[in-house]
């Protein structure tokens, strides 16, 4: 009953200065939250070895599986706008990547033990960190968001020391890989020219082919980050900690720190209780996904040729995003608004929406998902607002042929009836603490069909139960 890996590690075969080879640290006694059995299958492994006592020593990092070639990566990034020239997987290693049959993808343990890159830190993550990571990363997967995965978490039996003792946990994580932003920030500051030519055609060949050198990579890289940070405001995500090591190369949303979807929608709202500048607040995010994106093309720029020309067609790939992302963002929210066609008026519409929603404290899952219906104007201040400009949506509708009924089908399939509302992972967490997994995994499971109507799970937060900081992930 061991595990079958169906390991090829490329990573490993880069140049020992991309990472340090590091087997995950043992832990007392590892036992098994979840297990991700429809992501298991689809990586062509069987979920029943995974929960059985060899697949759990390997989800603990108790036992390092056939073929596995555990290292932490090494990387550099832009914290809330610092630099930091060395970071790394300091609570994570890469066990290997897994052949399957959709692709490669890294298999990675978080929460593993330290490493050479863990500074202060203890290596180790505890429940609730893993537990937010695994609901909102598969609620993400859920609404066709590109995000990494988690397959497995699972308790330590050891205490992790925060503000207060808490029980250990692992995550393992999948994910097309982990290179990140910051992966190339760390070799250009070091003005290793020739590790970023490695890294730049490591990452051609596996995530972007057809891409056409360093300058088609900065754009592939573009293309997906305006993509992605669309998705995430159509649905009022937060991501929190959007530093530049936080920013997949693959455009998949990566770390799960201080991350939430917003409940009553507010442009400027930030959960993260150390984002006191609001640097990664909900509308900010195209921008700040902007400023990440020129610390990469920086870093790219000793392989985009002679300097000046460098600067010049890395400083136009750049300013590509703004229109790549409104394009991508009117798309998004014309269909949230049951539109099949563009038109040029289109984004003052949505905007005028938002502006209403913004000024009336509405519900932002909510209000979207009841567009159309009574129960929309109830979720503003003042239901007029809503009225007034739904007439002009009515008008709007026509002129496509359709009324609002017709809309109904597309306003249901694309606007969620669930989020991972942070009080509802909250309160999983609390339970968990306390010995009781059941609402992590009826949450969890609820946000597997996040388009069906789950009335249990739909509720914004009553007064009391409102969660308005969230906590990094360490
Ligand atoms: P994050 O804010 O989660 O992106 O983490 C930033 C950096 O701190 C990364 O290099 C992490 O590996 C490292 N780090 C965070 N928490 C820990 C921890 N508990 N032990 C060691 N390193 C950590
Ligand atoms: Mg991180």
């Amino acid at each position: 009953m061991t595990p079958q890996f169906n390991f090829d590690n490329s990573y490993a075969r880069l140049p020992a200065r991309f990472y340090t080879r590091q087997a995950p640290s043992p832990v007392a006694k590892p036992g098994i939250m979840r297990v991700n059995t429809k992501l298991a299958l689809e990586l062509g492994l069987d979920p029943a070895e995974l929960i059985a006592p060899d697949g759990l020593a390997i989800l603990a990092g108790n036992a390092v599986p056939e073929g596995a070639e555990p290292l932490a990566q090494v990387y550099a990034g832009h914290q809330f706008g610092g630099w930091s020239p060395q970071l790394g997987d300091g609570r994570a290693v890469l066990l290997g990547e897994l052949m399957t049959p959709k692709g490669r993808f890294d298999l990675q343990l978080k929460g593993s033990g330290q490493t050479p890159y863990s500074r202060m830190g203890d290596g180790r993550a505890w429940l609730g960190p893993v537990m937010r990571e695994y609901i909102v990363s598969e609620a993400m997967h859920a609404l066709s968001i590109p995000t990494t995965r988690a397959l497995a978490a699972v308790t330590t039996g050891e205490v992790v020391m925060r503000e207060r003792r808490y029980p250990g946990a692992v995550l393992t994580r999948i994910a097309r890989s982990h290179i990140r932003v910051g992966t190339f920030q760390y070799f250009a500051a070091k003005q290793d020219v020739e590790a970023l030519q490695t890294l730049c055609d490591h990452v051609i060949a596996r995530h972007y082919p057809k891409a056409d050198g360093p300058l088609g990579l900065l754009n592939a890289v573009i293309e997906a980050q305006a993509m992605l940070i669309a998705k995430w405001m159509a649905v009022g995500f937060i991501h929190g900690v959007m530093n530049t090591d936080n920013m997949s190369i693959a455009g998949e949303t990566i770390d799960y720190g201080p991350c939430a979807f917003m409940d009553t929608y507010h442009p400027e709202t930030v959960f993260s209780s150390i984002d006191h500048n609001g640097r990664y607040a909900y509308a900010r995010q195209p921008d700040v996904a902007v400023w990440n994106l020129a610390q990469l093309a920086t870093a790219l720029l000793p392989l985009l040729g002679e300097r000046e020309a460098a600067i010049e067609r890395a400083t136009e790939a750049v300013h590509r995003f703004p229109a790549l992302f409104a394009t991508a963002w009117q798309d998004t929210f014309r269909a949230k608004l049951g539109l099949t066609t563009p038109e040029q008026d289109d984004p003052e519409l949505i905007q005028s929406l938002l502006d209403r929603m913004a000024h009336g404290q509405a519900d932002f899952t909510n209000t979207f998902r009841a567009l159309g219906k009574p129960e929309a104007r109830d979720q503003f201040t003042d239901p007029t607002a809503y009225d007034t400009w739904a007439e002009v949506w009515q008008t709007r509708l026509a002129r496509e042929g359709r009324s609002v009924d017709d809309a109904l089908t597309l306003i249901a399939r694309v606007n969620p009836a669930i989020i991972a509302r942070n009080h509802r992972v909250e309160q999983a967490i609390a339970a968990g603490l306390n010995g009781d997994l059941v609402a992590f995994h009826t949450l969890t499971e609820a946000l597997q069909t996040p388009f069906a109507d789950h009335p249990g799970f739909a509720a914004p937060p009553g007064k009391d139960e409102a969660v308005t900081q969230t906590f990094c992930g360490t």
